[in-house]
């Protein structure tokens, strides 16, 4: 059921509001005292149908920020459950984001319209309901970054300042709002705040709109809440090989911060690492590494047991046979994420067929790289090169070069029996490892000029990071590691 499109374009068909009632509060952005568009996803805006001109107003801001929601529009505070940090919140909830509503885009796809920063909501709890600019253009950037690397994610639609002064650390920030854009804003925590309350048919419910929403050829299957388990299961798998595959850290893998749909959500500490290490922590609040690199399959795993647990009334009636079932499919996940690696990292070593030894050879150079100070993006970027002849730049990544000859000599005897010719291995390489990534010092520097008003640096590093694969004359700062002073960087929650 369209709603005919306004001015903006927005042609709303709201199923969250319409089928889910009792699910969230019907509410009601922030009055704005000046709101104002600062970067609009133009692209993005066409693929929803939008009118970027439109959405580009005094007018449009009032709708992107929730100071006035547009025709058809139903906003609502989602209600959400979550572990975090290990420890359960039976409420959570949108304490400073609304559901504008839903649209159809081009290709036929529903597509959640969500703005994070539009004021307090029942779900509040101590918070001011308010997003600043920093925050808001890191997560622009990340997304953005990220949907450039192929790699599922939520996307950010606009950056709107709201002309509001927010009080952040003891210091006075600009307010603003992101709009962005989901396959659907469905959580982990979100199941999780049915079940605690032990509402068995809300459970169904929510259940049920999963399925049709993103597997709707399940609904009429027998036992829908095994293969909806399973399916996600599958899809966080593939999420989580492809972010090890870029380095990147998520940084705060809280329950209510995993999607249903497969697609990263929720970028707030999250960062890309430079040097390898499996250690990597960037968030100043993740104290005991629980969200580190390498813990990211784990902790996958682990939100998906919480997934599981909240599916188990509708897995069997007996109550062992259901937990028989949810941990199978919880087991299946390590074997499972260790295929998607690999493919991952097949395609990364530019390997087309498949051995026993590759994920031997694969956990071989990441060893090799520890402790050398190899930049993960580079070194990987370098191996295109290699394969062509050129060892200089794999071998500059390393402090002790012999090292990665060790493994070198490995992998290319490895290469002589895949049938590929080098110079097509080497552009297949280079479609899969990136050259620019959103590194924290150029991150940092852009958010940094912005906030004083100049735009030029986040807008040039957004427009690389549109294409991470394709070499650009006169980029090449965008390619290099953090100087030494980034050693130890930390990021911020970002709220
Ligand atoms: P996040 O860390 O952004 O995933 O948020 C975790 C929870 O805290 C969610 O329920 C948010 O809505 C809530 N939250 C975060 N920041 C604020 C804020 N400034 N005001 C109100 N609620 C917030
Ligand atoms: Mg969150």
């Amino acid at each position: 059921m369209q709603t005919a499109s306004d001015a903006f374009g927005f042609a709303f068909d709201n199923s969250y509001a319409r089928d889910l009632e009792g699910f969230y509060v019907p509410w009601q952005g922030a009055n704005a005292p000046a709101p104002q568009v600062l970067r609009l996803n133009t692209a993005l805006a066409r693929e929803l149908g939008l009118n970027p001109d439109a959405l580009q107003t005094t007018e449009g801001a009032k709708a992107l920020t929730g100071a006035q929601a547009p025709q058809g529009a139903t906003p609502l505070a989602m209600a959400y459950a979550g572990h975090q940090f290990g420890g359960f919140s039976p409420q959570l909830g949108d304490g400073r984001a609304l559901l504008l509503g839903e649209v159809i885009d081009h290709e036929g796809q529903r597509r959640d319209i969500h703005l994070k920063g539009s004021g307090r909501t029942p779900f509040s709890r101590g918070g001011d309901g308010k997003a600043v600019l920093g925050p808001v253009l890191r997560e622009y950037l990340m997304g953005e970054a990220m949907h450039a690397l192929h790699i599922p994610t939520t996307r950010a639609l606009a950056a709107c300042t709201t002309g509001e002064a927010v009080l952040r650390d003891a210091r006075l920030a600009q307010g603003a709002v992101l709009a962005r854009v989901a396959a659907s804003h469905l959580r982990v925590g979100t199941f999780q705040f049915f079940a605690a309350r032990g509402e068995i048919d809300e459970l169904r419910r929510l259940m049920d709109y999963t399925i049709a929403r993103h597997h709707p050829d399940l609904a009429d299957t027998p036992n829908r809440a095994l293969h909806l388990l399973r399916r996600t299961l599958a899809r966080q798998s593939e999420l989580i090989a492809q972010w090890m595959g870029v380095g990147f850290v998520h940084g705060v893998m809280n329950t209510d911060n995993m999607a249903l749909s497969g697609e990263t959500i929720d970028y707030g500490p999250c960062a890309f690492m430079d040097q390898y290490d499996p250690a990597t922590v960037f968030s100043s609040i993740d104290r005991n590494g629980r969200y580190a690199y390498a813990n990211q399959p784990g902790i996958a795993r682990w939100n998906l047991a919480r997934l599981a647990e909240t599916l188990l009334p509708f897995l069997s009636e007996d109550d062992d046979a259901a937990i028989h079932a949810a941990t199978a499919e919880i087991d299946a996940f390590t074997e499972r994420y260790e295929a998607d690696w690999l493919a991952v990292m097949r395609a990364k070593l530019g390997l087309t067929t498949a051995e026993e030894g590759d994920f031997a050879l694969a956990h071989g150079l990441l060893k090799a790289m520890e402790g050398q100070g190899a930049d993960f993006t580079n070194s990987f970027r370098s191996l295109a090169d290699v394969a062509l002849g050129d060892t200089s730049a794999l071998r500059a990544q390393f402090t002790n070069p012999e090292d990665a000859m060790d493994w070198q000599e490995g992998w290319l005897a490895r290469l002589a029996r895949d049938p590929v010719v080098p110079e097509a291995r080497a552009t297949a390489m280079n479609c899969v490892n990136p050259l620019y990534i959103p590194r924290n010092h150029l991150v940092e520097a852009a958010l940094g000029a912005a906030n004083s008003g100049d735009m030029a640096p986040f807008d040039q590093l957004l427009s690389v990071l549109a294409t991470p694969f394709t070499q650009r004359a006169g980029m090449e700062a965008f390619a290099r590691p953090a100087p030494e002073s980034f050693t130890n960087f930390r990021t911020f929650c970002g709220t």
